[in-house]
């Protein structure tokens, strides 16, 4: 099912985690897939190598997408290279966690910047630039809806998310472009492990009655249906994958 052929699909955050398994599917279904990343090229690299061999097409795009600019140029690298993006995913994110009495500030400001005003400057060209047919996925979180203590300031990024996934969806309207948010419960990657010990990941795994993590391709699925034909119908939502934790 080739239906992103001649269509490229940028991954913010392709690099790693959720968003190479993105990455991947979408190189699967014909797009042509930028892969974004911030600080680390050789993760960018191996992700685009493993796509190439694999038949699709793919290259790697430097931007951190908290820097507007930097933004604007990724956006004018891609139209160049390949042609303008028909699907943005915004994945790239990062999480600390801390009781909100003991968060320090830096920590709070650089996840806003990254999952709030980095989601908005990706938002902001591709409503400046996307044409007719194009599909927007942000990445939110079921902890939106867990509200477990210590997510305070990162669950507050990814609420906002979700309201500019609702409010640009309107403001698209005539243009034929969708604009909608995955909310991932706990899925098996770096940024999930971090800090965690055996015992609460055992503990996080019940919390669905599926009894599993969510692995990052149960995630990329709900991408590429969203990217996809099957997924027209769907705007302004945000969908929960989390089998049934929330
Ligand atoms: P991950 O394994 O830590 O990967 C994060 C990715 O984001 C990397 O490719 C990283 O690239 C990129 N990134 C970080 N800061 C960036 C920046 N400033 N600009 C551009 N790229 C940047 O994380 P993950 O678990 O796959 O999470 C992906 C998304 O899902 C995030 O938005 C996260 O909040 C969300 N999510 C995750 C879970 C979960 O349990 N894993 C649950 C709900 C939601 P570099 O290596 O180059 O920095």
């Amino acid at each position: 099912m080739a239906h992103g052929q001649d269509k490229t699909a940028l991954i913010t955050g392709g690099s790693r985690g959720i968003g190479a398994e993105i990455a991947k599917r979408l190189a699967a279904d014909g797009f042509t897939v930028a892969v974004n990343y911030a600080s680390n090229p050789g993760s960018a690299d191996a992700v685009v190598k493993e796509i190439v061999a694999a038949g699709g097409k793919a290259f790697a795009v430097a931007a951190d997408v908290s820097d507007a600019k930097a933004v604007a140029t990724m956006f004018e690298s891609i139209a160049e290279q390949a042609s303008e993006v028909a699907v943005l995913v915004n994945n790239a994110g990062v999480m600390e966690l801390a009781p909100i009495a003991k968060m320090d500030a830096g920590t709070f400001d650089r996840m806003v910047a990254i999952n709030l005003k980095g989601t908005f400057n990706t938002l902001q060209e591709a409503a400046r630039r996307m044409g007719d047919g194009g599909r927007i996925i942000n990445t939110s979180s079921s902890v939106t809806k867990l509200r477990q203590p210590a997510y305070g300031p990162y669950a507050a990024t990814k609420a906002a998310v979700e309201t500019l996934t609702a409010i640009l969806a309107r403001e698209l309207r005539g243009r034929n472009i969708t604009v909608n948010a995955v909310a991932p419960g706990p899925t098996a990657t770096e940024l999930f492990f971090k800090g965690k010990s055996d015992e609460l990941i055992a503990n996080i795994k019940k919390m669905a009655p599926l009894e599993r993590l969510g692995e990052p391709s149960d995630i990329a699925s709900v991408v590429s249906f969203l990217a996809g034909p099957d997924g027209a119908w769907i705007n302004g939502q945000t969908l929960f994958a989390n089998g049934g934790a929330i």
